[in-house]
């Protein structure tokens, strides 16, 4: 495998990224990947894309088409179970033995349509949390526990959890508490050398904002971010991967903001 990407501590590094078939998960993947990590996604379902995925991974990393061994893989798992994180987890040991440096939680879900409170039922209440906070409780936890020093913990939380998001309050309470999670295990982890950091977007063009940001709406959203325009993917993969990599060794518990501006002007 040859790396098309220089950054410091990534070469030879094994690289889980949740929610990886698409969207911001696909563009860490593949910057991890071209950066000389082997990369394992998983995804929900939908394995078409994860096949994507896996096709721009091997591109950008060149990996060896003679050992299929060394190769990226995907997963297709329901991370909000922990039949489906105790799955990931098992084909993980397959393919790296046991052993994890890098794991971007990134795996999370977001309704198009608000839910202010009075119609925010239990139901959709849980399946939020399970989605976007229990599935990161139960992947990070997996993760850890198969991670040496220098192990290197990534979440991806967004700009709800500071500005907070008005129709979408169940949201925004499980990226912020994905904030309180990083902090936390910060502490925890660091005297193992392990570092525990997130990133929070701001929108993004991806499948899970479409819907809203090919209306009307965008211009508005726009006018409201200082940089002028909404986030690609790769925009949040760059700093995902800066925190993974050895560029960031001494930054714990911190929340990188990447969002053109937008929340200085909420
Ligand atoms: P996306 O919908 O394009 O991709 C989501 C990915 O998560 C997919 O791979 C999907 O299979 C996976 N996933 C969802 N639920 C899952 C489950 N239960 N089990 C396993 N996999 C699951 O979304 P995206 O825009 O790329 O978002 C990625 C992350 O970034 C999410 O956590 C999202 O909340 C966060 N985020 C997105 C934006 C934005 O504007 N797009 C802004 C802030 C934060």
């Amino acid at each position: 495998m040859s790396r098309t990407l220089e950054i410091p501590g990534l070469d030879g590094r094994l690289a889980l990224v949740t929610g990886g078939s698409r969207g911001i998960g696909r563009a860490a993947a593949v910057l991890l990947a071209s950066a000389g990590a082997r990369v394992g996604i998983a995804y929900r379902c939908a394995a078409d894309e994860a096949e994507e995925t896996l096709a721009q991974m091997r591109q950008a990393a060149a990996y060896s088409s003679h050992d299929p061994r060394r190769g990226p893989w995907a997963q297709a798992a329901d991370l909000a179970t922990e039949s489906g994180v105790v799955a990931l987890f098992a084909r993980l040991d397959a393919e790296f033995g046991g052993r994890l440096d890098v794991f971007v939680g990134n795996a999370g879900i977001w309704n198009v349509l608000p839910r202010p409170l009075e119609q925010l039922d239990l139901d959709r209440w849980r399946q939020m949390i399970e989605a976007n906070l229990t599935s990161v409780y139960l992947t990070t936890r997996a993760a850890a526990s198969r991670m040496g020093e220098s192990g290197r913990i990534v979440l991806v939380s967004s700009t709800a959890a500071q500005r907070g998001e008005a129709g979408h309050s169940h949201y925004a309470a499980s990226k912020g508490a994905i904030q309180s999670f990083v902090k936390s295990l910060a502490v925890e982890l660091g005297p193992r050398g392990i570092t525990v950091n997130a990133v929070a977007p701001g929108w993004v063009d991806t499948d899970m904002t479409s819907d809203i940001l090919s209306g009307e709406g965008r211009e508005a959203i726009e006018r409201e971010i200082p940089l002028g325009r909404v986030a690609i993917p790769r925009d949040i993969g760059g700093p995902v991967v800066f925190l993974a990599s050895e560029l960031a060794a001494h930054v714990t518990g911190e929340i990188l903001n990447v969002n053109g501006g937008s929340v200085l002007c909420g």
